[in-house]
């Protein structure tokens, strides 16, 4: 064993050994390892640069991957099917091109420097892993809107009475729901009505915030709509409540994303796979579609095809870690051992799709005020209608006209121009300038791209989490697939940074 060496492991064993659990619990209190993975980089020491490794992917698991070996001296190559690296982190622009699986082959036409993230698209400031990296390899970021009051709630449906077919502006029944219910409570409290034993005080100071954060009439406690909300005309409360907003208005944001600020690179989310690239270089092999990958006592071997040439190749390693997509594992001859291909059958994805739109003009900023955002609806059929949060006042911009399950309303079996009149029949309700302003559409639907197969994966129970995380002879699966965050590019790097930890540890052991 190489003594230059340490794992968190070890150093969280030699901790116990000193000071007992109480000295355990605070280092890993300061490693932030309470939680089911880790989500601080593993400290990793010792220089291999005699151990050869295949690591199968580039989107953001294997770039991960190859960046983190490459720091600790291995000699690796990451094999990539596709001509460029990202995978689910694919910004869509200029030139991108795709043909869906027994369907259309789609070249986008765009307008240079125009584009929309057909997959990962946000990042919460939670994620320090991710942005960590963006950090370290220079990505710019900018926020990125994932609420505003500005925007329109639209629902269509005769049990929620008025607002029915209705757009309203997410500030104005924010404003009116808040103005309704502080009135029925500053009005109960002023006449002793509420059961709660309050000194005089507090009662006072009470009044004061239910006054001003209502917008509450100092002597009467009636709500007064403040100018800020927009337009005179108050909604009834009733009225808002029958429509949903009950169940979606909260006193801090709780969507998707968590809580502000939500934050993008600027240029696209591709631009965090472009940067681990140009670090990463010459190891990365790009057009090598893996084949197959068999493993004996000592080695493994991986057959690839380069998609330029039509020629096959093999290549030997004494690992291989696996960073493609289960739905794409499940397709691939690897003698792994029976458990474990029982568990990658055993793992499923999402069938997300998105389709972004490039309009000619800004209409949603420059008639309705809108600056990035969702449109919110059950009853569109759109899944996550949302503007850019980048290039404010500039002509042209890309809206996300579809982000949900790519078999609603029958989609995933249309033809693109089917999926596109569905897009602008349907968001035409609360804009209806889409259709006249719209210059080119491109669609995404993840179980219908090559190499892809399915969207993001769901979440795996713990013990199929377990069995995914363990190398199997030679081999280790490395995808966001395998831990605890399928969804999330956060996810990818942590299931990244297990699979060098646990490889590294063994490598050193000898
Ligand atoms: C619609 C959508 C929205 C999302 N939104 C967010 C978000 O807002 N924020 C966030 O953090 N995350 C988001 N995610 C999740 C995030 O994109 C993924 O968790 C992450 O990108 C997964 O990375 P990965 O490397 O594990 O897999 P992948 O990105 O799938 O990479 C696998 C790689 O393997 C390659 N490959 C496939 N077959 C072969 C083969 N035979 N040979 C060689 N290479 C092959 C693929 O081309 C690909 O590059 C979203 C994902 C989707 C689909």
């Amino acid at each position: 064993m190489n003594t230059d060496y340490v794992t968190r492991r070890q150093v969280l064993k030699r901790f116990g050994a000193l000071g007992g659990s109480s000295l355990v619990i605070g280092a890993m209190d300061a490693w932030d390892l309470m939680g089911p993975e880790s989500p601080s980089r593993p400290i990793l020491s010792g220089m291999q640069p005699a151990t050869r490794v295949i690591v199968l992917g580039g989107g953001l698991s294997g770039l991960t991957v190859g960046y983190e070996l490459g720091k600790l001296g291995y000699n690796y190559q990451v094999l990539e099917a596709r001509n460029w690296v990202g995978g689910l982190c694919w910004s869509v622009r200029r030139g991108s091109q795709h043909t869906e699986i027994g369907g259309e082959t789609q070249v986008c036409d765009f307008d240079e420097g125009q584009y929309f993230n057909a997959g990962a698209w946000r990042i919460p400031n939670r994620d320090q892993a991710v942005l960590g990296y963006c950090k370290e390899l220079g990505v710019p970021l900018e926020l990125f809107v994932n609420w505003s009051d500005a925007n329109y709630s639209y629902e269509e449906n005769t049990e929620i009475g008025p607002l029915s077919g209705q757009r309203v502006r997410l500030r104005e029944a924010k404003a009116d729901l808040w103005g309704s219910t502080t009135e029925l409570l500053a009005k109960a409290a002023d006449q002793g009505q509420i059961d709660v034993s309050l000194t005089a005080e507090d009662q006072e100071l009470l009044m004061e915030f239910l006054v001003r954060a209502g917008y509450l009439d100092n002597e009467d406690y009636a709500y007064r709509p403040p100018t800020s909300r927009g337009s005179e005309e108050r909604y009834d409360l009733s009225a808002l409540l029958k429509s949903g907003f009950g169940s979606r208005v909260r006193s801090l944001y709780a969507g998707t994303g968590g809580p502000d600020p939500v934050f993008q690179p600027i240029g696209g989310m591709m631009q965090i796979p472009l940067a681990f690239q140009r670090v990463i270089g010459e190891r990365i092999k790009l057009r090598a579609e893996v084949q197959s990958v068999h493993q004996t006592e000592d080695a493994v071997e991986v057959t690839y095809r380069d998609t330029g040439s039509g020629e096959e190749y093999r290549e030997t390693a004494d690992y291989c870690v696996c960073c493609l997509p289960m739905s794409i594992l499940k397709e691939i001859d690897v003698n792994l051992s029976s458990d474990m291909a029982a568990a990658v059958d055993q793992t499923r994805h999402s069938s997300s799709a998105k389709m972004g739109l490039q309009m000619k003009r800004r209409f949603w900023e420059e008639d309705d005020g809108i600056f990035g955002g969702h449109l919110w609806s059950r009853s569109l059929q759109l899944g996550e209608f949302s503007y850019p949060s980048n290039d404010y006042f500039s002509e042209k911009g890309v809206l996300l006209g579809y982000y949900g399950g790519g078999n609603q309303a029958g989609l995933s079996e249309k033809s693109l121009q089917g999926r596109l009149d569905h897009v602008l029949t349907q968001a035409s309700k609360v804009h209806p300038q889409i259709r006249d302003e719209l210059e080119s559409a491109y669609s995404v639907w993840w179980e219908k791209v090559p190499y892809s197969l399915g969207a993001y994966g769901s979440t795996p129970r713990l013990a199929l989490r377990e069995q995914l995380s363990k190398p199997d002879g030679r081999i280790y699966l490395g995808s966001a697939g395998t831990g605890t965050r399928p969804a999330w590019l956060e996810g990818a790097i942590q299931a990244a940074w297990r699979t060098v930890e646990t490889l590294h540890e063994r490598v050193m052991r000898g």
